[in-house]
């Protein structure tokens, strides 16, 4: 499982075509779309309904890991109170929920059906 084609949303297969098409994937608040296969071999991106549930769990586990990563950052080096620390990290959260939700489901599709360069 190559991490680089992992990060770059590439197909877990043949690691040519991305998963997301490119329309409006870093706006805030817009759902990215994903491409329903691979134009290269044809690999199915969008699976059997409820297939991307678990990529939820996935998200959560990134933004728990966000969060705490936050915290020592602002809290910690930066020397923030709690308040404004909670404030910014709810902010940064929602800024980055868009990235969050694409990464976490090309985690949950390499999980599965990723294969070996
Ligand atoms: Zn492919």
């Amino acid at each position: 499982m190559s991490i680089v084609s992992m990060l770059t949303g590439k197909c877990p297969k043949c690691k040519s075509e991305k998963i997301f098409n490119k329309q409006g994937n870093l706006l805030l608040f817009r759902i990215p779309k994903m491409n329903a296969k691979c134009e290269n071999c044809g690999f199915l991106f969008l699976k059997e309904a409820g297939f991307f549930f678990g990529a939820m769990f996935v998200s959560y586990a990134l933004i728990v890991a966000q969060a705490v990563a936050f915290f020592v950052m602002l809290h910690v080096f930066l020397d923030f109170n709690y308040v404004l620390t909670f404030i910014s990290i709810i902010l940064l959260i929602t800024l980055i929920g868009t990235i969050n939700y694409r990464l976490s489901r090309i985690i949950w599709i390499y999980l599965f059906y990723a294969e070996d360069d």
